[in-house]
């Protein structure tokens, strides 16, 4: 068996056509939707995410203000600057790029954004009301793998799910979603026994580990879907993901690649989380 590819470039170029389309009509109101990305320190990786962001806000025609920060500034200046985000109205989005250096308090600076404009979904007033089922901002790398799945025509109901990992930004808010959609999930971490006894169960693989081509054939259920999150850099400078792709694309029935899988949905869907914001804010 040769696995469906399931295209996150495809899938998001349709997409943000149409952003591109809801972003001009609330320009022309003189709402053009607006981001704002924190970035604090000269981490490569964060770096270059920031810069996609940017990029491609400009590309929906977005409003868009990249504000850096160097490695040792006080938490205070950054949360005075939220603070100002906070009340800009030309800014409906602002996203603080993580890992922050040690000297913050991660979870004070996200709980600075107004959960209005908290298009990461990290704010805890947000996590909780995805917990309830009502989201206000889903967290946009789980919300573009449903949208993945959605487009490949993938029912959940009643499958069996096994995420692989429970960060908040992935692992936690990928189970809630799945298990929303009425799928049996199991979640995995570093302390589960018998790993490979719970992913050869699953109809549903999400692989967020970060651990290069951690995943093999032998670990996957013939004809499962597996998306893998994982961005990995090799040593020869190439990115791959947590799933040995050229394996496991032989025994799964539809795999996501990396590049080009999950990565460019989870920026789509930061546009399409600041576009609901800014026309949330429109309407009120
Ligand atoms: P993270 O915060 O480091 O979490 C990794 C999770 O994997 C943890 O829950 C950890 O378990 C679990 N884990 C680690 N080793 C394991 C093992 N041997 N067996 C089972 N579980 C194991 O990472 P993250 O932020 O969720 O990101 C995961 C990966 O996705 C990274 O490669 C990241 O770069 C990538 N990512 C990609 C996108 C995208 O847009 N494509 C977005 C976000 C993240 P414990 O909790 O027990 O430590």
């Amino acid at each position: 068996m040769t696995a469906q590819i399931l295209d996150g470039n495809r899938l998001a170029q349709k997409l943000r056509a149409d952003f591109g389309r809801r972003a001009e009509a609330l320009a022309a109101r003189g709402k053009r939707p607006g981001l704002a990305v924190i970035l604090v320190g000269e981490d490569a990786a964060s770096q270059v995410y920031v810069r996609n962001k940017v990029n491609a806000c400009a590309q929906a025609g977005f409003h868009s203000e990249k504000i850096a920060y160097p490695p040792d500034v006080a938490p205070q200046v950054v949360l005075a600057r939220i603070a100002e985000l906070n009340a800009d109205p030309t800014i409906h989005g602002i996203l603080v790029q993580l890992p922050l250096p040690r000297h913050f308090d991660s979870d004070a600076v996200l709980e600075a954004i107004s959960p209005a404009k908290d298009v990461d979904g990290f704010h805890a007033e947000n996590v909780g009301a995805l917990m309830q089922g009502h989201p206000r901002f889903i967290p946009c790398t789980p919300y573009g793998i449903m949208k993945l799945l959605d487009e490949a025509g993938i029912d959940l109901k009643g499958k069996e799910a096994v995420v692989l990992g429970r960060s908040n930004i992935v692992g936690k808010p990928m189970a809630m979603l799945l298990m929303q959609a009425s799928a049996t999930v199991t979640v995995c971490h570093s302390q589960t026994r018998d790993l490979a006894s719970h992913t050869r169960r699953a109809d549903v693989l999400v692989a967020a580990l970060g651990k290069a081509r951690f995943v093999t054939a032998e670990m996957v259920r013939p004809g499962a879907v597996v998306i893998d999150v994982g961005i990995n850099r090799l040593p020869d400078g190439k990115l791959c993901g947590d799933v040995d792709y050229a394996a496991v694309s032989e025994v799964a029935a539809a795999i996501t690649p990396v590049p080009g899988g999950v990565g460019p949905m989870t920026i789509t869907m930061l546009l399409a989380n600041t576009l609901e914001a800014a026309e949330r804010e429109a309407t009120r």
